[in-house]
């Protein structure tokens, strides 16, 4: 199993208030499993999406990401684990418009410190796997919606990740574009990336195998 969540518990505290967002989520996800993630908003979906990307801790009951136990490492440990293992796609697209597409699908490659040489070859593979070959000068800021998800899915996966989370990645895009945004999702899927998708869109969901809901911080 390559995520694994048994109770875990997510209890967001500020000062004296405190909220609990996740109660006891239990879930597995095989390697390769594309699962879309449902629920009304303030249901605990994103807060789910940022554990087991392992951008955010949690405060009950464990997380085994291919055998290893997350909830005992550092923030070295898991920024490392971040960068080796997962992609990220959201919404707004989390550009930097003033940014060349080049430079945007490099910056987790900037980041890890890798050679100018592989960052090339690797930026250039991963915008022809989304169709972006001869726009690589063009600024982010220039590009239509739909351009600038396949820019953000091409940064997901230049470091050639193992899992790609994806917070509503159609949310802001029109149907004819969020079906292309979804195929090239699936074509990743079928390489063996393993896809979770944060979606209120009934047709992305179906796109998926496994569709799992949540409600006031529980899955059910
Ligand atoms: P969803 O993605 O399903 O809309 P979220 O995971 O973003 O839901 O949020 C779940 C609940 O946790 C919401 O009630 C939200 O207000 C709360 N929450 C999220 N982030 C924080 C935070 N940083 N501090 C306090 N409460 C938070």
């Amino acid at each position: 199993m390559l995520i694994q969540l048994k109770k875990v518990d997510k209890i967001y505290r500020d000062g004296t208030v405190s909220f609990q967002a996740l109660r006891e989520v239990d879930l597995s996800v095989e390697e390769g499993e594309m699962v879309a993630v449902q629920g009304r908003s303030g249901a605990g979906k994103s807060t789910l999406l940022h554990i087991i990307g392992c951008v955010d801790t949690f405060d009950g009951g464990s997380y085994l990401l291919d055998g290893t136990d997350i909830g005992g490492l550092r923030d070295g440990q898991l920024s490392r684990i971040r960068s080796r293992t997962m992609g990220f796609i959201m919404q707004d697209f989390a550009l930097v418009s003033k940014l060349s597409v080049f430079d945007n699908i490099a910056v987790p490659l900037y980041l890890a410190g890798t050679g100018m040489k592989k960052i090339r070859s690797a930026v250039k593979a991963a915008a022809a796997e989304v169709g972006l070959e001869g726009q690589l000068d063009k600024k982010a800021g220039q590009l239509s919606g739909g351009q600038k998800q396949r820019v953000a899915i091409a940064r997901a996966i230049v470091n050639a990740p193992r899992i790609i989370l994806a917070d509503e990645p159609t949310g802001a895009l029109d149907a004819t574009t969020a079906g292309e945004i979804i195929a090239l999702l699936k074509g990743q899927k079928e390489k063996g990336i393993t896809i979770l998708i944060v979606t209120h869109d009934n047709s992305v969901a179906a796109a998926c195998q496994r569709v799992i809901e949540i409600r006031d911080g529980r899955i059910v």
